[in-house]
Order: structure tokens, then C-alpha cells, then sequence
């Protein structure tokens, strides 16, 4: 489509008015591994074209505990691609080095991509490991030091969260309420999932933390006794590297049918991309947005693209 087309459709999408609307929260999940300069400029590219999409970007403090890690380069990279209308929330994969340097013991097992083989841990290991693995006093330390890192290189205090791998479940809630944290966006459908993870322990444990969960799941509260309780935004149309253009459409027009039934009330989408895998999936994501444009203008259905989504 015509950038100035897009543009325009944007501009009619984003209505002023406080009227109910579906709300599309367009989410990044910073892995840790790394900073390639290919995904940077990838999401570069993204934010020129779509300048009124902020992003919900969930951060990770690994990229600061990899040795050799020169700091005031990581921030600039992160930076270069953030805006001043995004939201910055966290993100963690139990990666050794980052567990070490919050001074917890780390933890091999369980990991989705099977036992690990710690010779090969070089320069670091364990993004695939459960989080859920650690117990509440270890996750609170290390989502103190993450969250500590990030602030200590200047961003902003996290308040959103997403585990990796959507591996979280009560205790971890507990360890992030205790540490600051009032949203989290770990549950997914593990349908997304079937195809590229079936045969791995991913799909059946996103499947059992998460059995509830479909492309129309919408915020609920989780009360996790104690008199604590997480607000939960699912995750409801998973992650470009998961589902194509269509797919992302498709959750859409659920989404539609859902808001058609009570127009009084928002909702929600929640949708998004890795920062380590944009160069390769992003395309996906901006199909998904374009086709999502095209048919709620075409639909006069009211769209707002939100971060934080402070009406819940
Ligand atoms: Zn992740």
C-alpha cells in the first residue's frame, strides 16, 4: 500500500473521541541475545512508516550482563528505536549471565529446547529455560536487578511485564506484584504455537499454564491471595513469528465480532514482534496492521493503537 495511504488511514483510525474502540497494543519482546544492526534497522524502518503506532517494548537486562557487554553502546542501540510515546516494560529469559549477576544459583532445567549442554554456554545460556523454574524469593531478585539495570542505564521504571517463552504463572505474579509490576501479557493460545513448537515442550506447557486462552481472551484480574492481584492483558494474537498477515487479520475480525455484540465496550488486541527476529517477521506484523487498517476503514470500525492501556 502507498505510505501516504496508510497515513491517512491512520490519521481516520485514530479518533480523538472516548468512545469505546478496539484497542491494539503492538508489543516487542527484547530476547537478550543480541543487538543486530539488521533488526535495528528494520524497527527504524517501522517506526518512520508508522509514526503514530507506539510500542509496548518489554526489556531485557541481559544485554548488560554479557561479557564484554560495552553499555553506553547497548543503551544508544535500544534507544535508536524507541519513541517518546512508547511504553517501557520487562522482559526476562532466566539467561545464565543475567541470574548470575543478580546472584542467584542458575537453573538448566526445565528448558524448552530440551536438556542443556552447559560446555557449549559460550558467551551465554539459558534463554530457554523456564523462568517459572526459579522459586518467588530467587524471581524477586533477579526482577529487582533487571529492573535495577534498566533504570540505572536510564529508562523508565518497568510497570508492564511478559515472561519469556508466556512461562509464568501464580508465583511468578507474586514475585513480580512484590517488585512493582501491575500488568503482565504472558497468556497466549498455545494453538499459535502447534506447528513450529508441537514437538517441543513449549507447546504442551504454554497449553497447560494457559488452557483458558483464545484470540478473544480480554483482560481479567488475577488474584493471587494475600490481598495481591496482576491485571492480565493476554497476549490473545501471539507474535509475528508465529502468525502471518492473515492470521493477524483474522484475530482481528474475532475481535470485531466480540465488539459488535456490546459497543460500549473496548477491546483489546494485543499483538506484537521480537526485536531479535524483526528483520525476518516484522513484514508479517505490517501486513497484519495494513489488512487491519484496510478492513476497519472500509468496516467503520473504531481503532486506537494504545500504551500503556491505562483504561483497564
Ligand atoms: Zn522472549
Amino acid at each position: 500500500m502507498h505510505l501516504k495511504f496508510i497515513g491517512l488511514i491512520l490519521a481516520l483510525a485514530l479518533p480523538a473521541s472516548a468512545s469505546a474502540a478496539l484497542r491494539i497494543v503492538v508489543s516487542v519482546d527484547w530476547e537478550g541475545r543480541n543487538l543486530d544492526p539488521q533488526n535495528l534497522a528494520v524497527m527504524e524502518h517501522f517506526r518512520h512508516d508508522y509514526p503514530k503506532i507506539p510500542l509496548q517494548h518489554f526489556l531485557n537486562a541481559a544485554y548488560y550482563t554479557k561479557p564484554d557487554t560495552d553499555a553506553p553502546i547497548t543503551t544508544a542501540a535500544i534507544r535508536s528505536v524507541l519513541r517518546p510515546h512508547d511504553e517501557q516494560g520487562l522482559h526476562i529469559h532466566p539467561w545464565r549471565s543475567l541470574v548470575q549477576a543478580a546472584g542467584v544459583k542458575f537453573r538448566t532445567e526445565p528448558a524448552f529446547r530440551g536438556p542443556m549442554d552447559l560446555s557449549q554456554c559460550d558467551p551465554d545460556c539459558g534463554h530457554d529455560v523456564n523462568m517459572a523454574a526459579y522459586n518467588e524469593k530467587e524471581l524477586q531478585k533477579l526482577i529487582r536487578f533487571s529492573i535495577r539495570t534498566l533504570m540505572k542505564h536510564r529508562f523508565e521504571r518497568p510497570r508492564s511485564f511478559r515472561a519469556g517463552a508466556w512461562q509464568a504463572d501464580n508465583h511468578v505474579f507474586r514475585a513480580l506484584v512484590r517488585e512493582g509490576i501491575t500488568l503482565d501479557s504472558s497468556a497466549t493460545s498455545a494453538e499459535y504455537l502447534k506447528e513450529r513448537w508441537g514437538h517441543s515442550l513449549l507447546y504442551p506447557v504454554v497449553g497447560k499454564l494457559w488452557p483458558q486462552i483464545t484470540s478473544t481472551s480480554q483482560p481479567y484480574t488475577i488474584n493471587l491471595g494475600q490481598g495481591l492481584s496482576i491485571k492480565q492483558l493476554p497476549n490473545n494474537g501471539c507474535l509475528a513469528d508465529y502468525v502471518t498477515g492473515p492470521v493477524i487479520l483474522q484475530t482481528f475480525q474475532n475481535n470485531v465480532e466480540l465488539w459488535k455484540k456490546d459497543q460500549k465496550k473496548d477491546i483489546y488486541v494485543s499483538i506484537g514482534f521480537h526485536q531479535e527476529t524483526a528483520q525476518k517477521f516484522l513484514p508479517q506484523l505490517r501486513q497484519g496492521i495494513d489488512a487491519i487498517l484496510q478492513f476497519s476503514a472500509k468496516e467503520n470500525v473504531p481503532v486506537e493503537f494504545v500504551v500503556p492501556p491505562l483504561k483497564l
